[in-house]
């Protein structure tokens, strides 16, 4: 297993990468925030296998996590990732100190409302100003390259998508697809906060979405319908509490009447200490000629 080479500074990364693009080499990026697990590898084996060179960032961002977050007790082990990333033949690890990222107090915010601001942006209204913000810095260290992103965050790919074509970024965003648990669960580096007995209960998500997929299939286009039975298979999980279930057009990520066409269902929930997410797509059945 050849290691990957770690690097803290902005300035390295750069000049690593300008070396790589001069010589005629693509570069593939996967931004994390650690504590990695097979649905980060995923990205990173998709990037390798469409780049020349995979750079991986591991960043714990404070601007992302609201006051009362998990921001102090989320999990960190950079030995552990490093021999993830090797293990995924990943070039190049970037993981910078917040002072190397946050050298002072951030006068500039970047955010994308009309995609931000409902679901994930509702519950947590700091949110996406945090990601868009980091994103849009490790864009611009980065240069030219594709970006990977999971759909198990699919507003963060909305609206990353969305920054990188606003602002004319050099960067292609490329959406992956969810790795799950054999019984469901998203994996995600947050559900080492359940205890056994939510654990136990956490598939709950993914039969949320198929119940909703399931009465979409039948013909149900009220997104009010396909919310409640979605709220009705979570309330079954006795320590689950509901934060939001919806039902929305896969585009826009809101509902603009009877659902049509690609939509998409999403889920949070809190158990205990964590707090998940999870979504899936499908398509409304068309209506007979
Ligand atoms: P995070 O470290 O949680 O910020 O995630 C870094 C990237 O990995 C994001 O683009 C996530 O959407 C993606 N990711 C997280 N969990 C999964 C998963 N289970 N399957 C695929 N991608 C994932």
């Amino acid at each position: 297993m050849t290691e990957s080479v770690v690097l803290g500074s902005i300035a390295e990364v750069r000049r690593m990468l300008d070396a790589h693009r001069c010589a005629g080499r693509s570069i593939g990026f996967v931004p994390t925030m650690g504590a990695l697990h097979a649905g980060h590898q995923s990205l990173m084996r998709a990037s390798v296998a469409a780049n020349d060179i995979t750079i991986v960032s591991i960043f714990v961002n404070p601007l992302q996590f609201a006051a009362g977050e998990d921001l102090g007790s989320y999990p960190r082990d950079l030995a552990r990732d490093t021999d993830c990333c090797a293990d995924a033949r990943v070039d190049l690890l970037f993981a910078p100190s917040a002072e190397e990222m946050y050298p002072g107090p951030m006068a500039t915010v970047v955010d994308v409302p009309p995609f931000a601001a409902p679901l994930e942006g509702a519950s947590r209204p700091e949110h996406f100003a945090g990601v868009v913000t980091v994103v849009a810095k490790l864009f611009s260290i980065m240069g030219e390259c594709r970006a990977y992103f999971g759909e198990k965050d699919w507003q963060q790919v909305a609206v990353v998508t969305r920054m990188a074509a606003d602002l004319s970024m050099p960067v292609e965003v490329v959406p992956c697809p969810t790795m799950r648990e054999p019984d469901g669960l998203a994996m995600s580096s947050r559900n080492i906060y359940l205890t056994s007995d939510e654990r136990a209960e956490a598939p709950v998500l993914r039969r949320a979405l198929d119940a909703g997929l399931a009465v979409i299939a039948k013909g149900e286009t009220d997104p009010a319908m396909v919310e409640a039975v979605m709220a009705d298979t979570v309330a079954t999980a006795s320590l689950a509490t509901l934060d939001y279930v919806a039902a929305v057009q896969a585009e826009t990520l809101v509902a603009d009447g009877p659902l049509h066409g690609e939509v998409r269902l999403l889920v949070a929930v809190r158990f205990g200490k964590a707090r998940l997410i999870d979504n899936d797509g499908g398509m409304v059945p068309g209506k007979p000629a």
